[in-house]
């Protein structure tokens, strides 16, 4: 079998360009959406992710307010920062690079952002909103997937679905959005707890992998004809690409030989993230444009 694969970077420029076209209906309203994209410190990984989610929202007709700031900066002063921010009518969204450098409770400026601004879904108002299915936007990668699924018409209904990983940025929230009744699926959560990761895995009719480490899920742990979705985002060394290494997922790349579907690393669940992301900006203009009108 040889697995169809999930092109994330067809959808999310699909998506883009539904966001590009909303985002230019709101600029005639005299609203300019805006993401303030805030980054402490130099940390190249992290400079390369806002960069290239700065790119996204220029094209998508979007703001980005750029906020680069040293590593020296105390927690005091990056409180003040969000909350300068959180005032300001022209910002829409707030994005705090993580990981912030370890003098800042990374946590205190979480809780910081105001969930109306909060558009990777990272609040507790905003985390507890999702798990009660009330308003609110859905967390980037988490929300990447399922439409990915969506898309694909893979059914979920009933289906087990089996998700390494439990972070609070992709395994918890992917677990609880998938327990909603629209979408209906017995979901198995594992992690370094968890004693046999295969056992599992081997259960699942969709098996999603969000660890980080690169080839941990082999083929000997899938099923025939599963729907394999790798979150992963890992380098490794490679001499031979322009940058000196590669990316790569969790899952040996030769699972798609098992699976009924299968999304890429690089160009599966990393560009529906972006575009989520981008979605959220969007949204967080319109309620603004609604809240004064
Ligand atoms: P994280 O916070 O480090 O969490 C990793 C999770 O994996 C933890 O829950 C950990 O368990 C679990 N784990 C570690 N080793 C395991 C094993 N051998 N078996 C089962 N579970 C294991 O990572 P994250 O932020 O969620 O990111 C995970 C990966 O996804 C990374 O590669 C990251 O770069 C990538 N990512 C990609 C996107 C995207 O847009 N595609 C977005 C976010 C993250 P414990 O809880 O027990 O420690």
């Amino acid at each position: 079998m040889s697995a169809v694969i999930m092109d994330g970077k067809l959808l999310s420029s699909k998506i883009r360009e539904g966001v590009k076209a909303r985002a230019a209906a709101l600029k005639e309203k005299g609203i300019i959406p805006c993401l303030a994209v805030v980054l402490v410190g130099e940390d190249p990984a992290s400079l390369s992710y806002v960069k290239s989610k700065e790119k996204a929202l220029g094209e998508a007709g979007m703001e980005s307010r750029d906020i680069r700031l040293p590593q020296t900066t105390t927690e005091e002063q990056l409180l003040s920062i969000i909350a300068d921010l959180n005032n300001d009518d022209k910002v829409h969204g707030i994005l705090v690079q993580s990981p912030v450098p370890k003098h800042i409770n990374e946590e205190k400026i979480t809780a910081a952002i105001i969930p109306q601004k909060d558009v990777d879904c990272f609040h507790p108002v905003s985390v507890g909103n999702m798990v009660l299915e009330k308003p609110g936007f859905l967390p980037c990668t988490p929300n990447g997937v399922l439409m990915l699924l969506r898309e694909y018409n893979v059914p979920v209904n009933g289906r087990h679905v089996v998700i390494a990983g439990r972070s609070n940025i992709v395994g918890k929230p992917l677990a609880n959005l998938l327990i909603r009744k629209e979408y209906n699926a017995t979901v198995t959560l594992c992690h370094t707890g968890t004693k046999d990761l295969a056992y599992h895995t081997l259960q699942a009719d969709i098996l999603i992998s969000a660890v980080g480490k690169q080839n941990l899920i082999k083929p000997d742990m899938v099923k025939e004809g599963a729907v394999v979705i790798d979150v992963g985002i890992n380098r490794t060394a490679d001499s031979s690409a322009a940058k000196g290494y590669r990316v790569c997922g969790d899952v040996d790349p030769v699972v798609k030989d098992k699976a009924s579907f299968f999304t890429p690393v690089p160009g599966g669940v990393g560009p529906m993230t972006i575009a989520m992301l981008l979605q959220n900006v969007i949204e967080a203009g319109e309620n603004c444009f609604k809240e004064r009108n």
